[in-house]
């Protein structure tokens, strides 16, 4: 960690992990691939949520032998919303770029948000296509559709984790758990500019999925509600004079 170049970069990769050793060295290549193109400084931030395959064992490996890699470790798994909540904390970058470790994102893609910030605060990925379990499909665009009814949203696709945040977009939102499938509607409530981009997606190819109908359905569909009570009940007033 004495390289300059990992002081103040310009991007920080934060990506949390939950069982994913068989991904990691793949997932490292392809970002340094990808990266090294932009010409930017950049750290990546593995946040290990508790693992029990050794994945953060392989982290710290791999962090010896590259100066941009950083571990954080949790002792227990406590979901992703409390993994990205460290990787933020302990982020340096001007640019949060997240993703998820299993290689379904594309590290290609970050240029393509990198390029939208120019005139965004975040950018959000969109699946389009996306190769998962019909299910999972099925689910997930019932699931985007109440929540964008509900919450007066449109954004197509909130659980992709490849997305790109201004940093000043988390000092001063207070993150909860199952937060990670609102971050656009919060950022939007801070008064920040969001839009959404087109990305692929590929199949797993190592590692299980941590996320069925039976975990996700009742939790997330009850921090929609306080989402939606948050935002029909935000503070807001207009000044007119002020001594
Ligand atoms: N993840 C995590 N903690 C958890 C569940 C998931 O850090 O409790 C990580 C996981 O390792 C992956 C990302 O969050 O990098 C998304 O999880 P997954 O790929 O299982 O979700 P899916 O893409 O199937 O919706
Ligand atoms: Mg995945």
């Amino acid at each position: 960690m004495n390289n300059p170049d990992t002081q103040t970069p310009e991007l920080s990769i934060v990506i949390p992990v939950y069982n994913e050793r068989n991904n990691l060295i793949p997932l490292e290549d392809k970002l340094e691939t990808e990266l090294a193109k932009l010409n930017l400084s950049y750290e990546i931030i593995f946040i290990d949520d508790g693992s029990s395959d050794g994945s953060a064992h392989l982290i710290a490996e791999m962090e010896k032998h590259n100066p941009r890699i950083r571990l954080i470790q949790f002792g227990h798994n406590h979901g992703q919303s409390a993994a990205f909540a460290a990787g933020f904390k302990a982020a340096r970058g001007k640019i949060f770029v997240t993703l998820d470790a299993d290689l379904q994102n594309n590290p290609a893609d970050i240029p393509l948000l990198l390029e939208m910030m120019r005139d965004y605060d975040v950018v959000c990925g969109w699946r389009h296509k996306r190769n998962d379990p019909w299910i999972k499909k099925v689910s997930s665009r019932i699931g985007n559709a109440v929540r964008n009814k509900l919450s007066e949203e449109e954004i197509a696709d909130t659980g992709c984790s490849l997305k790109a945040f201004r940093r000043e977009c988390f000092e001063n939102v207070k993150l909860f758990k199952g937060m990670h499938r609102f971050f656009p509607t919060l950022m939007k409530m801070e008064g920040f500019r969001v839009t959404q981009v087109k990305v692929s997606h590929h199949p797993r190819l190592h590692g299980e999925s941590k996320y069925n109908i039976r975990n996700r359905l009742f939790s997330s569909f009850q921090d929609l509600l306080a989402i939606r009570w948050m935002k029909k009940r935000r503070i807001n007033y207009d000044i007119i004079r002020e001594d």
